[in-house]
This record gives structure tokens, sequence and C-alpha cells, in this order.
């Protein structure tokens, strides 16, 4: 794609590398086919070619920018299915990074959008703070009657079940020892709306973990990685969420007090993987960050490394045999961290038989905080993926990422960890 920028504008780093990535596409138009919103509007506009297209008006003219260029940006997941697909090697995310603070620049959001963000960057990095706004919101359900119809489809995502209080794990600084002689010592992220909605992903991981003889230390100042902020716009608390994870992630790695930094939640994975990148201008920061996501694995990707399947014996893995489980892979793990095939691998040689479900690349509308702010379109990818989850006939669905686990779990076919699958077929308790 031709660019015209001038050479005043090429001066400012984040337009030079806007620059490059918009003169790789060749709007060939492929990604369109496979992005989850063009799908269901069918819109140019909501396509990945539509919105570089806008981006390249927003920041060669950032004065030109129009209420649509909001509108086709916000609907954008994130989920990052086009640069799967697309054959030129399109640096999507990071252009929609620097498109969308640009948009911010130019355009002040509408009061209720921006109180809602603000509200929703002010609560979900905090688990304690977001189990009691979503116990707050179970109780709202009651008055669902009286709010306003965008209250309501608010509401609506609210699980029926949560747990009394949040995951104690994170709330802590701890170490967590292997009964046997340690062969790793790994940092955890805890997480923050992980430990508000499912206390059981951060336990069987630990638990899995120490029986290959693995310790586990989580830091209990991590408690955000900073992906949810950044999905809503909020820089400055993202940035502020990656500095004192790499501070003392960081710090550990450098004192050799852990070897790799292991995430279970893909979405704040994807995140952590590029915290290199995020502050790649920032002399001070960038190297540690480098590291940092040098050293960050998928729970999936550090199984693989260790003999896991030692754990399991002949029993275990007789029960799984009798488990037809559907795998879903979240779009952070195969689109963002580009691990597909792997989690699948894994939980065939623990013994499940696993089916995959159709359209297995489109997004199921989770997508960070994607379903509370653009609630219609989340819905409609919800609805598409249940019905072929279902279709598959399997007894339960296995993800890799918590938002998807919360959009997608319902009392007729359950959704768990991958994590917490694997943990039962070496010892621990059965999740569903
Ligand atoms: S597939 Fe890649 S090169 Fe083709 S239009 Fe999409 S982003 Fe551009
Ligand atoms: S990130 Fe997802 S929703 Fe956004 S343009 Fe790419 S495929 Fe479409």
């Amino acid at each position: 794609m031709q660019t015209h920028f001038s050479p005043d504008q090429l001066k400012d780093p984040l337009i030079a590398e806007a620059d490059s990535i918009l003169r790789a596409c060749v709007h060939c138009g492929f990604c369109t086919a496979t992005c989850p919103t063009f799908v269901l509007t069918g819109d140019e506009r909501d396509s990945p070619r539509g919105r570089i297209w806008m981006m390249r008006e927003l920041l060669e003219r950032p004065e030109s920018v129009t209420a649509d260029t909001g509108i086709h940006l916000d609907r954008c997941l994130g989920c990052l299915s086009c640069t799967t697909t697309c054959p030129s090697g399109v640096d999507y995310p990071h252009l929609l990074d620097i498109g969308r603070a640009q948009l911010d620049k130019q355009v002040k959001r509408p009061m209720p959008d921006r109180l809602m963000r603000g509200f929703l960057a002010k609560t979900i990095p905090y688990a304690g703070r977001f189990h009691a706004m979503m116990r707050l919101a179970q109780i709202g359900r009651w008055f669902r009657w009286a709010m306003p119809a965008r209250l309501r489809r608010m509401l609506d995502k609210v699980p029926e079940k949560m747990p009394r209080r949040p995951d104690p794990i994170g709330a802590k600084t701890a170490v967590y020892t292997p009964s046997k002689p340690t062969v790793m010592r790994v940092a955890l992220l805890a997480g923050c709306a992980q430990r508000a909605l499912n206390p059981d992903i951060n336990a069987s991981t630990i638990r899995l973990l120490n029986r290959l003889g693995v310790e586990v230390k989580v830091y209990a100042e991590t408690h955000c990685c900073g992906a949810l902020a950044h999905h809503i716009g909020a820089v400055d608390a993202a940035h502020e969420s990656v500095k004192i994870a790499v501070h003392h992630w960081h710090g550990a790695l450098k004192e050799r007090a852990i070897d790799a930094i292991v995430v279970n939640a893909s979405g704040c994975g994807t995140m952590v993987k590029d915290y290199g990148h995020m502050m790649q201008h920032d002399q001070e920061w960038s190297a540690k960050a480098a590291a940092v996501s040098a050293a960050t694995c998928d729970i999936t990707e550090l199984l693989d490394r260790l003999n896991w399947q030692a754990a399991t014996t002949p029993e275990t893995r007789q029960t799984a045999t009798e488990t037809t489980l559907a795998y879903h892979s979240a779009c952070s793990l195969q689109h963002g961290q580009k691990i597909h095939d792997l989690p699948l691998r894994l939980l065939r040689q623990a013994g499940f038989q696993v089916v995959q479900p159709r359209d297995g690349h489109l997004c199921c509308g989770s997508a960070g905080v994607y379903n509370l702010l653009q609630p219609e379109l989340a819905d409609g990818l919800k609805s598409r993926k249940t019905e072929s989850l279902k279709a598959t006939g399997a007894e339960v669905v296995a993800a890799g990422n918590i938002g998807c686990i919360s959009q997608l779990n319902a009392s007729d076919l359950p959704v768990r960890h991958t994590v917490e699958l694997l943990d039962w077929v070496t010892g621990g308790e059965k999740p569903f």
C-alpha cells in the first residue's frame, strides 16, 4: 500500500513503524474471509483491509478522521485472525495499537463510553475489586427489568456461579515447592480476572507443575500483566502494570531465582511476550522488558519441555480415553502466540478423544472486555461458537484462556482450562 507521510511525520518512531507496516499490505483481501467482524457484518470497514485503509487515513491526515473510523476500529476484536491469514506478514496488531492511540488523541469519546472504560480500567485488573463487582452484578440482575438496555446486556455476561472469594493464590507472594527434587523454578502470573472468576486454574497449574518437580513462585506485586488496560486504551495504566511486572520478573531472572515465567491465560501470555516490543522506545525498560518476554512461555509450552506424561498412569489414561472433548483454540493462543497444535497434542497424549469445531479460527467474542463494550457483536460470535462446539458432540470443552472459558462455559457443555484436564489425568480431581 502506498503511503504519503511527510518527512516530519516520519521522525516520530511510531509513525515510521506504522509506515513500514502499511507498506507491507498489498490490499489482496485474503484476510477479510477470516475476520469475525466482517463475517458478521459483511461491511468492508469491519474487515482488516478496510481498517488498515482507515488507519492510513487517520495517521496521514489526523484532522480528516470521522466518527466512522472510531466505530469500525472499536469493533475490531484484536483477535489477530488476520495475522494468521495474511500472506504478506502485515503486523496488524502493532498498527492497531498506533492507530487506536492516535484516534484517542483526535476524538473525544462520548461521556458514557469514557466512564465505562475508566470504570473497567480501575476494576478488572484488581481481583478483589473485580470479584466484588461481579457479586454486586449478580444481585443487580434481580433489578434487570429497571435497567437500560446496555446495562441489561452487560448483566447478562455475569456468570451464574461465582467463587465465594477470589483465588488466594496471588494474594501474597508465595513459593510452592515440589515434594520431589526440583528440576526447574518458574514464576507464575496468577492474573487478575482469572483469580476473580476461577480459582481452580492456578491451583491445577501449581499441582501439576509440583508433581513434575517444578517449583512455582507467585509474586503478589505482578497481579496484572496490563492487557485489559491496554485493550481499553488506558495506555498509562497498562505501562504501569508492565513496569511492575518487568521489575519483579527481571530481578528474579537476573538473580537466577527463576528459570522462566509461565502464563496460563493466553490473553496475558500474548501481552507479556510483547513487552519487549511495547517498551522498545523506552531506554530504561526496553532491554529488561525484552528479557522478560524471551523468558515467558504458555503453560503448554512449559509442559512440552517437561516429561509430563510420566505423571500419568494406565488407569488415568483409560479414564481420559472415555472422554470426548472439543478443543477451543483461543485467539490469543492460536493467532497471538501461534500455538494451536501443541495443546491438542498434549490432550491426545493424555488419552482424550479430541475433536475440533468447525470455524475454529473464529473468535468466540470474549476478547478481553470486548463482550462488555460491543455486546451485540460479541453475542453473535458467542452463538456461532457455542453452536459449532455443541455440534461436535463432545461432553467437555478445553480452552487455554479465562476469557473464552467465561464466555462459553454452560451447564450443558462445561468449558475447562486445558491444565485442569491435564491435572485430572495426573492425579487431580475431575474438573467437571
Ligand atoms: S491479507 Fe494481508 S496483505 Fe492482504 S489485505 Fe489483508 S492485511 Fe493486507
Ligand atoms: S484482529 Fe480480528 S477482528 Fe480485528 S481486523 Fe483482524 S481478524 Fe478482524
